[in-house]
């Protein structure tokens, strides 16, 4: 049966305009899911029992059974393997930072996948050695930031996303867009735009069109390398894309949305952690409001590759910093609980843990 949230609201207006319903009945259907967390038409008492009845033929509202959900950092890190039927399982990770006195956070960040696999193969991914299954659906994309909310009281509300899961968004590009549509209007979750940030293996055309939505949400490209021929090797789908390519989309995207851009660079031991290679990313990216996120290999896709120690880490850092990039490093996330990148996944498959790393 379809999912009510795969249709946009004004879909939704649409169909029960058809039905012969007032327009304001379309907006209290999402109101309840979002607001007050419904799983089922019967919960949504302000609606005639007649339209919950035909609503319930037409459509479900369900939430997806949980496969697993494990919890690291004190609680401040969950994660959850959520069942989406046919095989098919897909991962999402609440992360809360800066807890008061009390222990609530200020802000709550859930990181969501839009794709059962990933087709882009990086070589250092989890996700890209599992290969691509399928697109999410819009609904199956917000069920993931739903999970948490519906769960969450007053003090940890859910404030910010991140496509950093399993899957390309950018690839699965009316999925992502319509997901941040209802995350973001006022009868949906009804975040802030700038709350969300979308990170891509640097898919030029998506870029452009993401900026050309109207939406102010943040972009994350992953550049991981200073030169086309060693991005083509960590990247080998990235083909004909190179980085001035990447620098150019980032800046049309910054003129048009008015946001910083970030690049992610996942730092690996001796193949792209060269101060000298840091010194040649800058001169790349230098003169654009950009900032660079280094993130530390977790090992997980094979043994060919290493994260390096922390003093190369801080060493490409500060060669960043001199050249006048600004340059952070992720911190870790959710160590015991493998927070990575289509790693709960993988261990389930594998029935082991890895040490890991996430971080927005
Ligand atoms: N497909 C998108 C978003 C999902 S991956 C993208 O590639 O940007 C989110 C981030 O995690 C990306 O920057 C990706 O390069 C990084 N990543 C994936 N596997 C990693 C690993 N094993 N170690 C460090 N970073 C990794
Ligand atoms: Fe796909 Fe991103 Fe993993 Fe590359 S890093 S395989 S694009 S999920």
């Amino acid at each position: 049966m379809r999912h009510l949230l795969d249709l946009s609201l004004e879909e939704i207006e649409t169909e029960l305009a058809t039905w012969g319903e007032p327009r304001y009945r379309a907006k209290q259907v999402p109101e309840w899911v979002f607001h007050h967390g419904a799983t089922e038409f019967a919960a949504m008492t302000n609606l005639p029992p007649a339209l919950r009845s035909r609503l319930a033929e037409a459509f479900t509202i369900a939430a997806p059974t949980v496969l697993a959900e494990r919890v690291a950092d004190d609680g401040a890190t969950t994660k959850a393997l959520l069942d989406l039927g046919g095989g098919d399982a897909v991962e999402t990770v609440r992360m809360d930072y800066d807890p008061d006195e009390d222990g609530a956070p200020d802000r709550v960040t859930v990181c969501i996948s839009t794709q059962v696999g990933c087709a882009m193969g990086c070589r250092f991914c989890a996700t890209g050695l599992q290969g691509f299954t399928r697109n999410l659906t819009p609904a199956e994309i917000v069920a993931q930031v739903l999970h948490f909310s519906r769960s969450a009281s007053g003090t940890n509300r859910v404030t910010n996303i991140v496509f950093m899961g399993m899957g390309e968004p950018l690839a699965n590009y009316g999925g992502t867009v319509a997901a941040i549509r209802w995350l973001t209007r006022p009868e949906g979750l009804g975040l802030r735009q700038r709350g969300i940030t979308v990170s891509t293996v640097g898919l030029v055309r998506g870029i452009d069109r993401l900026s050309q939505e109207g939406l102010q949400v943040g972009l994350t490209i992953s550049l991981h390398a200073p030169d086309d021929e060693l991005r083509r090797s960590l990247i080998p789908t990235s083909g004909g894309t190179t980085i001035s390519q990447l620098v150019a989309a980032a800046r049309r995207y910054i003129e048009r949305c008015g946001r910083r851009v970030t690049f992610a660079y996942a730092l690996l031991d001796h193949v792209n952690d060269e101060p000298e290679q840091a010194r040649a990313l800058a001169r790349r990216i230098r003169g654009i409001q950009a900032h660079v996120n280094l993130i530390p290999y977790n090992p997980t896709a094979g043994p060919d590759l290493r994260r390096p120690s922390i003093g190369r880490v801080r060493a490409f850092q500060r060669e960043l910093q001199a050249a006048g990039v600004n340059a952070t490093v992720r911190i870790e996330r959710g160590i015991e609980i493998a927070a990575a990148c289509g790693q709960l996944r993988t261990d389930i498959q594998r029935a082991n843990v890895s040490p890991i790393a996430v971080r927005p």
